[in-house]
């Protein structure tokens, strides 16, 4: 197998000569310089890491010492002073190192659990866990999902009780990306009686509070590379500094934050399939059967016309939520829409991709000419589940559809 065919370095999705809207030139030196970086850093331990069930607090170091870390904060607290654009690239050059986990790891700090430190976080939160954060010293995780509750937020029971000068919490949290090494969890608790919509509230728990463990390093279908896991609380004292935004305004803090989190999905899972399609392609005329290559079959012809089909369309979705998230509109509708869609089209063109390449596709290790792609299924396979289920998404757009 030459080198050029190895999926990871497939063209990535968003990354032609001319950048495709909401781009701009603007952005082609960023990704130039965090593909740069993830090949050289990131692809080359990629499977190792995934093997690993881990992979080193160094990354976020690495990537803070190039301010990937902080894109899209004020440059006072750290940041690059951009905004959610510059972190979208990252979100689609991150792909191309070939980890859907390594890229669920760093996503977790830098898309779903540091932005609500900065927009709802006092100053001092900003300074106690935003600029270690962007600096790569304190990772953070987001804790909403429990062991009895994850798609009905409201049903949250970990409970924070008020006490003189804090909170006492006990309960538990399951699923949380990056909860084995986070030093900070954004957690959501219920601060009233009753919780729900109006009762619940965000503390931020940090390692070491007396009470706070890591019950349990959960194993996965993919994402092997991030660590996730099961959080229990025990009598654990969480000082009234530490109280995330307004007491029982909880549940909009997680309204808020699924925006950005449904459209980093959507943007990676559209950088897959992009890189899928481009193996996908490269092997069909590379492979040769019955004395010719495969994709002269019409029925591989026509696999890869419907791949990219469901590429471009969910790249075309995807985009359009992005620019109107990043130019302020209400964009919930476009958003949710963006991520059914290519959370779904992102696992048939993976099982696809697969098809095509024949056993080569089903196997792990290289020299595999379709070394990854077996990895890439695991991993695109949370998309429907993961930052809210696709019956979910259907629930949130038949009530955004009036019904
Ligand atoms: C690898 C991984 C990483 C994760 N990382 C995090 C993290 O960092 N932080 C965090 O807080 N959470 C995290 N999650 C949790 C994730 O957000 C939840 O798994 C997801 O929201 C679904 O919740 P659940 O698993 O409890 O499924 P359930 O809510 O129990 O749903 C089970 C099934 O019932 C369906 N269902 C539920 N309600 C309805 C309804 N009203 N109508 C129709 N169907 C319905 C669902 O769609 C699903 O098919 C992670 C999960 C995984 C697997």
């Amino acid at each position: 197998m030459s080198e050029a065919r190895e999926f990871t370095k497939g063209v990535p999705a968003a990354a032609g000569s001319r950048p495709l809207p909401p781009f701009a030139d603007e952005h082609q030196d960023l990704r130039a310089s965090i593909r740069r970086f993830v090949e050289k850093e990131l692809r080359p331990h990629a499977a190792e890491w995934d093997d690993e069930r881990w992979f080193p607090n160094e990354v976020f170091a690495k990537l803070a010492a190039n301010g990937f870390l902080g894109l899209k904060y004020p440059e006072r607290y750290g940041g690059e002073g951009g905004d959610y654009l510059h972190d979208a690239v990252l979100i689609e050059e991150l792909g191309g190192a070939g980890s859907g986990g390594l890229a669920a790891g760093i996503g977790a700090h830098v898309n779903i659990a540091t932005p609500p430190i900065f927009k709802f976080g006092t100053e001092d939160q900003k300074q106690r866990f935003l600029v270690p954060g962007i600096r790569g010293e304190k990772i953070a995780a987001l804790g909403i999902t429990e062991p009895g509750t994850g798609s009905d937020v409201a049903g949250i029971r970990t409970q924070a009780k008020r006490v003189d000068g804090g909170w006492v919490v006990n309960g538990s949290k399951t699923f949380i990306t990056g909860g084995v090494r986070a030093d900070v969890v954004v957690t959501a608790v219920k601060t009233s009686e009753e919780g729900g919509h109006g009762g619940l509230s965000f503390l931020l728990i940090e390692k070491g509070m007396d009470g706070f463990t890591v019950s349990k390093k959960l194993e996965k279908l993919g994402w092997h590379a991030s660590d996730t896991a099961e959080l229990a609380f025990q009598d654990v004292f969480v000082p009234d500094e530490n109280l995330l935004g307004e007491e029982n305004r909880g549940f909009y803090l997680i309204v808020a934050n699924f925006q950005w989190e449904r459209i980093a999905m959507a943007l990676g899972a559209v950088a897959a399939m992009g890189r899928l399609l481009d193996a996908s392609v490269a092997y069909a005329l590379e492979r040769e059967a019955f004395g010719r290559p495969i994709g002269k079959f019409q029925a591989i012809r026509h696999k890869v016309a419907t791949m990219a089909t469901k590429f471009e369309a969910s790249r075309a979705l995807t985009y359009h939520a992005l620019r109107l998230f990043h130019e302020g509109h209400d964009a919930i509708r476009e958003v949710t829409m963006a991520k059914l869609l290519s959370q779904r089209a992102a696992c048939e063109v993976a099982d696809e991709a697969i098809q095509i390449h024949g056993g080569a596709g089903y196997m792990k290790a290289p020299p595999s000419a379709a070394s990854g792609i077996e990895r890439a299924a695991r991993d695109l396979r949370l998309g429907p589940i993961g930052g809210g289920t696709d019956e979910i998404m259907k629930e949130i757009l038949g009530r955004q559809l009036g019904l």
